[in-house]
């Protein structure tokens, strides 16, 4: 073993220097694991929506950073304190760092730590990461999108060595907000109806989910004919095109006037949320799962004649993650998807390498994309 924290090792990692900048490929040099660290060999590494938008507007996160959320790879080394994880175990690493020891954290509620920043190094420590030009931060104690990645064991759960890298990634994110939005967050019951706007990673989380729960009406929204297409095969039993016809309208139609239970907005886009309030029915509610821009306003109006908001007791949620407690979420999800009850093969549109991360994140804004996933073969 190489001697305390001194000894490192250099690897490859995309780097985000700046706002707006591309990502930037670079020889990164990682520190050995201390105390609750987690060295991780990376497999796998969804490209998520959510870190381009921190990459294009950041978001208020520091940069220069290494972003990237969705990952699945291989334990290799564990600071002395690790008491979870161990050498050669598979994991999947979850986009929350809970301190574990805080209310919130003990209820199992991860995502309202009350301790943000309790899992990182002490700022009088070495980084976790540095390159030729200083220390490079990790989104969310992560920094997905390397060869190796140095995080803390609170956010590493170890799954079933059979699960696959590539679909075992996703689950971290796509997986986790999508289908925990349904299943935690909405706790969408039998008979229910359904719709996602925006049928992309996350939304067709959202869409298998709601058909596990028993929904009998799930209605996938895009502008998008191919995401309309693999909104079907994750079980959608209808699909609107709002680029063609009016969306409100056409679920009104669809729904005989009702209105939906729950609707999921997966864009970041106001007036994709605002529409989304007009399809509810009695008690409906909209979540808000896409990130939006630090400013963004929506407009309620809550009389009747513009919406039903207030005499049809509407709510509109956030949704954070799917509140996931992921220590018991994300070894179900391989279990399901193991047990062929979870489409992620689908969820998987193209493997690339990590030089060919800013083309991949062009074609996802083109759309038709549901998930890239950067691999990186296994050391021989
Ligand atoms: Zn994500
Ligand atoms: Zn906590």
């Amino acid at each position: 073993m190489p001697g305390i924290n001194e000894e490192k090792e250099a690897m490859r990692a995309a780097v985000t220097r700046g706002v707006g900048e591309k990502f930037e490929i670079s020889e990164v040099t990682i520190a050995e694991p201390m105390d609750h660290e987690v060295l991780v060999d990376i497999r796998a590494s969804g490209l998520c929506h959510s870190d381009i938008t921190v990459a294009e507007q950041g978001m208020g996160v520091p940069m220069p950073v290494v972003l990237g959320h969705e990952i699945a790879g291989v334990v290799t080394a564990v600071g002395s304190a690790v008491s979870r994880i161990r050498v050669g175990d598979h994991v999947v690493a979850a986009a929350l760092q809970p301190c574990g020891q805080c209310r919130a954290c003990l209820k199992g509620r991860l995502w309202a730590c009350s301790k943000p920043g309790a899992l990182d190094r002490d700022p009088g420590a070495a980084p976790r990461l540095r390159d030729g030009k200083g220390a490079l931060g990790q989104l969310q104690g992560l920094g997905g999108f390397a060869e190796q990645a140095l995080i803390h064991e609170n956010q590493l759960v170890a799954i079933d060595p059979a699960m696959p890298f590539e679909q075992a990634s996703l689950i971290g994110c796509a997986v986790a907000s999508g289908a925990g939005s349904v299943f935690n967050v909405a706790r969408v019951q039998p008979g229910q109806s359904v719709a996602v706007f925006g049928c992309g990673g996350v939304g067709l989380n959202a869409i298998q989910a709601a058909v596990l729960a028993g929904a009998t009406s799930v209605i996938g929204v895009d502008i998008q004919p191919e995401k309309l297409g693999l909104a079907k095969k994750f079980g959608a039993t209808e699909v609107v095109d709002s680029s063609q016809v009016d969306v409100v309208q056409a679920i009104g139609e669809l729904t005989e006037s009702e209105g939906v239970d729950h609707a999921f907005v997966m864009v970041g886009v106001p007036a994709v949320a605002e529409s989304a309030l007009g399809v509810l029915g009695h008690d409906g509610t909209v979540y808000l799962i896409g990130g939006m821009s630090p400013g963004t306003e929506l407009t309620l109006r809550p009389s009747p004649g513009d919406s039903l908001l207030l005499p049809y007791q509407q709510g509109v949620r956030g949704s954070w993650l799917g509140s996931s407690n992921f220590y018991n979420d994300i070894p179900l999800y391989v279990d399901l998807y193991l047990k062929g009850r979870l489409n992620l093969d689908d969820l998987v549109s193209n493997t690339i390498a990590l030089d060919e991360i800013n083309e991949a994140y062009e074609a996802l804004e083109g759309g038709g994309v549901a998930r890239s996933v950067i691999t990186f073969p296994a050391p021989s």
